[in-house]
């Protein structure tokens, strides 16, 4: 077995535990491996024990592995999104992860029109107010669902935050309690073309504190890609 197999799983019985720590059923949870550093062989490596979700933050990278693996795998856009390339991802993104601005939102919609497709997103959540570069506040996270009610293009399918890097990932704990409490309180009210069913949330260093606290989806690369033993 390839080191990349044994990672991939390893993380998979992570996840696993984390889940029976908290009485969560493991199939909840959907592992995105971040393959932004790595190539088609290692990605291929990943696929062999059974990966089939990959997240990717260059829509350049995006698109040339997407061709590759089409029909195969599923991609994941994690990563901040300029306007300008939106129309080249959109029909091929399974989740746009990372949208945090109207402009986007409403980039996102016009494109999807003109490719006759329904575009899944998550709105990029700043939760700590540290990680401030990418993120819409909870104020504009609120405007973007309204808006989008009048959208016909995208589906908003949830929540997605990064957490500051600390060494000890109970100091983050908080923000992925406080992403899961927006989660499940906009799922609570009825907002067209919003279907809040996903926390995107935990990385390598964090991700089974994510889990315990109630991600969906968690997007791990350097667990699965670099860890050597
Ligand atoms: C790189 C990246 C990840 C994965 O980070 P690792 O620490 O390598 O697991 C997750 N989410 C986003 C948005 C990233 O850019």
């Amino acid at each position: 077995m390839s080191s990349i197999c044994e990672n991939y799983n390893s993380v998979l019985s992570r996840i696993r535990n984390a889940c029976e720590k908290v009485g969560r059923n493991p199939r909840e949870v959907t592992l995105v491996a971040v393959s932004k550093t790595v190539g088609i062989d290692e990605m291929n490596l990943a696929m062999q024990c059974g990966c089939l979700d990959f997240g990717e933050n260059r829509v350049q990278d995006f698109l040339k592995k997407h061709e590759v693996f089409e029909g195969r795998a599923r991609f994941h856009m994690i990563g901040h999104l300029q306007t300008n390339k939106v129309r080249n991802i959109v029909g091929k993104a399974s989740l746009i992860h990372s949208v945090d601005s109207m402009r986007l939102l409403e980039e996102i919609e016009h494109r999807a029109a003109i490719a006759n497709v329904v575009q899944d997103i998550l709105i990029q959540v700043d939760v700590s107010g540290e990680e401030s570069k990418f993120g819409a506040a909870y104020d504009e996270m609120m405007e973007m669902i309204e808006a989008n009610e009048n959208n016909r293009n995208v589906r908003i399918r949830g929540l997605m935050t990064m957490a500051p890097y600390d060494e000890d990932p109970e100091k983050v704990r908080w923000v992925f309690r406080k992403l899961k409490a927006l989660q499940v309180d906009t799922r609570s009210k009825t907002f067209y073309n919003t279907s809040m069913e996903y926390t995107s949330m935990g990385m390598s260093n964090d991700f089974e504190v994510a889990v315990e606290e109630g991600a969906d989806i968690v997007r791990v690369g350097s667990s699965i890609f670099h860890d050597t033993h």
